[in-house]
């Protein structure tokens, strides 16, 4: 069987909150299953993106951001390529952002990013009343499901721990959200909506980590890119995710959802 590779994108400048927890989520599932990977890492100042099938960018704070986003801008092109054959993105909170259009900060610093998600987010200033922080608890939206693939015998929610000034807003409505949020923020402290699919890219403000609390979530990414390889798709054994469906189950408890 081919490798899944997997590029953990400025793995040493994003990388916030636990969110390696993600890979290592990934990881586990993968060798579950028996499935061969490789993982590699693309950083500031390396002349090219090692081509993969599942890309992953962390979270950071605003000056990680600002300390990576011009290296970020001379991949566009591959990058650009990479989303229009169907590869599978996973991007966490300021990497999320980067690949909308632009994060204005509280200071008024510019950050452009990639443009391939057609969002903007901008923070409103610097207080910590204006950040959206706290655990996130989202509604799968059913088109997002489909997409994916999700097996909602697990759940039909996610949940996470969101920590961030910038405010996002969809400029196009080729986007469509990850879900509704019942508990917290997401996007931003307007709609109570999070996070975004556009073709095989996942952008969620979801921390804490995300994947190992929603493992629904890091089987469709896998099987997305395992279809995007010809290979069938793997089946969730819930017997084998004790862990992951405890500390799922704990937030939904916590608020009361199920
Ligand atoms: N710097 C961004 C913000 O605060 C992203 C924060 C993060 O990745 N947690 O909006």
């Amino acid at each position: 069987m081919k490798k899944i590779r997997i590029n953990h994108l400025y793995s040493q400048s994003m990388n916030i909150y636990g969110d390696i927890g993600n890979i290592k989520a990934l990881l586990h599932i993968l060798d579950l299953h028996n499935i061969p990977f490789e993982i590699f890492s693309t950083e500031i100042g390396d002349n090219k993106v090692k081509e993969a099938d599942i890309y992953f960018l962390g979270g950071g704070q605003d000056k990680d951001q600002y300390s990576v986003f011009k290296d970020l801008l001379r991949h566009k092109s591959f990058i650009s390529d990479e989303v229009k054959k169907d590869k599978v993105f996973l991007l966490i909170c300021g990497g999320y952002q980067l690949f909308g259009k632009f994060f204005l900060d509280a200071e008024g610093n510019f950050i452009e990013g990639l443009g391939i998600l057609d969002i903007e987010t901008k923070a409103p200033d610097n207080k910590v009343t204006s950040r959206c922080i706290g655990n996130i608890v989202v509604k799968l939206n059913p088109d997002f499901i489909q997409r994916f693939d999700i097996d909602t015998s697990f759940s039909d929610y996610i949940v996470g721990f969101e920590n961030h000034g910038g405010q996002t807003f969809f400029k196009n409505d080729s986007l469509i959200f990850l879900g509704d949020v019942i508990q917290g923020f997401g996007n931003n402290s307007f709609e109570k909506k999070e996070g975004c699919n556009y073709k095989g890219i996942i952008g969620t403000y979801m921390h804490g980590s995300f994947l190992p609390k929603n493992p629904h979530i890091t089987y469709g990414i896998i099987n997305r890119a395992l279809h995007n390889q010809n290979i069938n798709a793997i089946k969730m054994d819930k017997t084998k995710l004790i862990y992951e469906s405890k500390a799922h189950k704990y937030i939904l408890n916590k608020y009361q959802i199920v």
